[in-house]
């Protein structure tokens, strides 16, 4: 079953949906909120996934689910990781999770080898004139399609504002992405899952250590408050 969904070729737009709604899910799970699952499944079938039934997008879940397991996450727990994800289908998944700022649901601290929150800057990074608005409160948001599009804007604003320096300890990015853009990483100072904004005053881009050094260092809270005083953009929320 599986790999026939897989031949019925769902796009990059519905994957990202799925995994948007994923995390939007498993920071309400985080934060010990309610949500119900069928609700977000009937939302995601009126919006981006129309084309798909209720129990495609339940399979899909699990597939997330699957991947976030491999990659040292927490997952939702009433989504069953699904034991046969494709290959190709996986990797995909995983690579719009690593877009996203994820790091609040680690297990647990790995060495920094096994690095996977890969950011890139891509090639065709939109000029900016004028500073994106951002969403106050992502979590909020109904439209799920234009929310996403409207967050890549911000990673990609604030990675390119950074002009390749870390903003937290403003060392030049330790080395170059894939597509040869200075490698950082995209990180949410009231991290999403606690309800923090997805705008540029909420978002700073650092290199792996300065990240990791936020989500796990036993001085990660006044670091964190350090990051307020040394970029100007960030607001208090
Ligand atoms: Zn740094
Ligand atoms: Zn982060």
């Amino acid at each position: 079953m599986g790999t026939k969904k897989e031949r019925t070729g769902w796009d990059d737009q519905e994957l990202e949906a799925s995994v948007d709604a994923y995390l939007k899910m498993l920071g309400l799970e985080h934060s010990n909120q309610t949500f119900k699952k069928a609700d977000e499944n009937r939302l995601l079938r009126e919006g981006p996934l129309s084309k798909r039934s209720a129990s495609s997008v339940e399979y899909r879940m699990q597939n997330i689910s699957a991947v976030m397991e491999q990659m040292g996450m927490s997952h939702i727990v009433g989504y069953v990781s699904a034991k046969n994800v494709g290959t190709g289908i996986g990797n995909r998944i995983r690579k719009i999770l690593a877009q996203r700022d994820i790091e609040a649901f680690r297990k647990e601290p790995t060495q920094a080898s096994q690095h996977f929150t890969y950011r890139l800057l891509e090639a065709n990074t939109p000029q900016f004139s004028d500073t994106p608005e951002g969403i106050l409160n992502p979590n909020k948001t109904s439209s799920a399609a234009i929310r996403y599009s409207r967050a890549r804007w911000i990673t990609d604003w604030v990675l390119k504002h950074s002009r390749g320096f870390c903003e937290g300890c403003n060392q030049a990015a330790p080395f170059l992405g894939a597509n040869g853009s200075p490698y950082l990483e995209v990180h949410h100072v009231k991290h999403l899952a606690q309800k923090g904004s997805d705008r540029t005053s909420n978002a700073v881009a650092l290199c792996p250590n300065c990240h990791r050094r936020c989500h796990h260092s036993n001085d990660r809270e006044a670091f964190t408050l350090e990051l307020y005083t040394r970029v100007k953009r960030l607001e208090r929320e």
